[in-house]
């Protein structure tokens, strides 16, 4: 039997939210748990790495930005995965619908949602587009996504081809944009580790774990090596003081904040009022 595979990112963001087995279950942190808050951080990164190469690489946009770094987020989770399409991984596509979904919910508790004038699109959206996005990509195998978010067929009948159409835009980019040359200088993204937050229990030794794991600089090495970048680029995990992420395209700074994952660890506790049955195949 083939264990459920995880990148070596999500071996990274494992060990952020359960630095060793013993410390998981002391957490009490569910497989499930678990699974959600590393393919939320992995989408986080895949989305702002969108931002970073839409800005440096200065590709066009049609649409709003905020949607097509939603589409590069998407596709970067295939590419993360390479051909690890199993069930464990089309959970983890559902994880990122229902992320949206809570916070959907959410928000329509406590009136706190995205205000209409926004650049992004509104959390159901993004929840019913993932979604799409998700099922369109295997409809003979995911026919079960349409039952747990409730995507009506007057728009499932199109997201086979909405995904057809992302994958499509992806592979054209892919094909244009070429690595550099072999023996020419090539710019680079350097990692760095900020202190987490002080609050965090076993803070140095996560960091210390986190560092030397070297999973943020695999992807940051993959992502110089794939594109021509034309400037040397930095990708920081640091304390933000909120739940967030985002790319500075001045100083060319991807920033990923300790607290976001700590978020998403902690709106997995929301999953069971609002998840649907997994996957039984
Ligand atoms: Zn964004």
């Amino acid at each position: 039997m083939r264990t459920p595979a995880l990148t070596a990112l999500g071996w990274l963001l494992a060990s952020l939210v359960a630095p060793a087995a013993a410390q998981e279950q002391a957490s009490g942190l569910s497989a499930q748990a678990l699974r959600f808050t590393v393919a939320n951080a992995e989408f986080t990164l895949m989305h702002e790495m969108g931002h970073l190469l839409i800005s440096e690489l200065g590709l066009p946009v049609l649409g709003r930005e905020e949607d097509a770094a939603d589409q590069l987020g998407f596709m970067g989770l295939f590419l993360l995965h390479d051909r690890q399409h199993d069930a464990t991984f089309y959970a983890k596509l559902m994880d990122v619908a229902d992320y949206w979904r809570l916070e959907w919910r959410n928000a329509e508790r406590n009136g706190d949602g995205i205000a209409l004038w926004d650049s992004h699109a509104l959390d159901a959206q993004r929840f019913y587009n993932i979604a799409c996005l998700a099922y369109g990509s295997d409809p003979d195998r995911l026919d079960w996504v349409l039952d747990v978010s409730g995507l009506p067929a007057e728009r499932a009948l199109y997201c086979p081809e909405e995904y057809q159409q992302v994958a499509h835009a992806v592979r054209w980019l892919r094909e244009r944009l070429h690595p550099p040359a072999p023996g020419t200088p090539r710019h680079r993204i350097a990692v760095v580790y900020d202190d987490p937050p002080s609050h965090l229990a076993d803070a140095a030794a996560l960091q210390q774990k986190i560092r030397a794991s070297g999973e943020l600089e695999a992807v940051a090495r993959k992502a110089s090596e794939a594109f021509d970048l034309p400037r040397d680029l930095t990708l920081r995990m640091t304390t933000c003081g909120a739940p967030d992420a985002w790319f500075n395209r001045i100083s060319g700074e991807l920033t990923l904040c300790y607290e976001r994952v700590a978020y998403f660890r902690d709106l997995a506790a929301q999953l069971p009022a609002e998840r649907a049955p997994q996957p039984t195949r």
